[in-house]
């Protein structure tokens, strides 16, 4: 499981996060000075919907709502819901409103809450946003690296090092995506002990988790078998991640085949929210309803309400005409 220190807090403090129940079950009536525990769980689900999901959808979403949206999100008992995104608004200007979101939501102490942050002037923005988890994000090859942030995954490394180093003294958590691991639009298929080498480097520059993401969503069995036996031989399994989408059907599938594996931790976006940018049309991110569904049926315990995911989905469903299309 995800490294987690929870915070002890007072019983009120928790009731206005949304945290009044342990593992389903009514807490009412217990007294204000109980000590309420974290929610039993064997995977970790990470939160992708508000970034990775609304970077990705073309409708202009209110701040408002985004900001509603991550609350309805905590509420669910998510651990790590991943808010926005500090790169350049001109570049993604669905999240130019970074600020703002991070500043309004309210945080709750059993859920991490990190940005992206692509380089030092994100940093500073994170910083300023109070921010105190962030993900740096990296490639598996280096047609996709030119073409994403327009540097080589060397040049990455460079980006990253004083903002890691700043990170790790602010004694924040980080996390490094390794983005098209499976599979890349431009260069196809990946080399798996180019993986493994940028999975170390994150390590070594103080990520806490290193996620491999299947970023076109063409990651098979045998991929995600061969891929996590070579990662998990020099990254400790429960730093690993993965990050799944669902463009070819199998992203369950994959899911099932690495729980197999070990991993523990898995991302995913409510409502499928973000398609593929790579075919338009198809699905994306695989939906968080889904995974925990699926888990659930496993009998692997999330400690994630589904009701409030599909609370949370309800949010922004009138600002994603995509969504009731998809769910009618
Ligand atoms: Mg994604």
């Amino acid at each position: 499981m995800t490294p987690h220190t929870e915070r002890s807090s007072s019983g009120g403090e928790r009731r206005a996060s949304g945290f009044t129940q342990t593992d389903g079950e009514s807490r009412e009536g217990a007294s204000s000075n109980t000590l309420l525990l974290p929610p039993r769980r064997d995977v970790s689900v990470v939160e992708v919907g508000p970034r990775d999901g609304l970077q990705n959808e073309t409708s202009s979403i209110p701040t408002s709502v985004k900001i509603a949206f991550v609350n309805a999100l905590t509420a669910s008992r998510l651990p790590v819901i991943e808010v926005t995104s500090f790169v350049n608004p001109k570049a993604v200007p669905q999240l130019s409103d970074a600020t703002e979101v991070m500043t309004g939501i309210r945080r709750a102490n059993g859920t991490r809450y990190p940005v992206l942050v692509p380089n030092q002037r994100g940093f500073d923005r994170a910083l300023e946003a109070n921010a105190d988890a962030i993900a740096l994000f990296t490639s598996a090859t280096e047609a996709f690296a030119q073409a994403n942030v327009g540097a080589s995954i060397d040049g990455t490394f460079e980006r990253f090092q004083p903002v890691a180093a700043e990170a790790r003294r602010r004694n924040f958590w980080v996390r490094g995506y390794v983005s098209v691991a499976f599979g890349c639009p431009y260069s196809g298929a990946v080399d798996v002990r180019t993986i493994v080498s940028v999975a170390e480097r994150l390590l070594a520059l103080g990520c806490d988790e290193v996620c491999l993401a299947d970023t076109i969503g063409t990651a098979t069995i045998k991929s995600v078998t061969e891929t996590v036996q070579a990662t998990r031989a020099s990254i400790p399994i429960d730093q690993l991640a993965l990050h799944f989408h669902d463009t070819s059907g199998s992203a369950l599938t994959n899911v099932e085949r690495a729980l197999d594996l070990g991993i523990r931790t898995f991302d995913s976006a409510a409502g499928g929210l973000g398609g593929c940018p790579f075919a338009p049309g198809a699905p994306g991110n695989l939906g968080t309803e889904q995974l925990i569904g699926r888990l659930e049926a496993l009998g692997v315990r999330t400690g994630v309400h589904l009701d409030a995911v599909a609370a949370a989905v309800d949010v922004v469903r009138p600002h994603v005409p995509r969504l009731g299309r998809l769910t009618a």
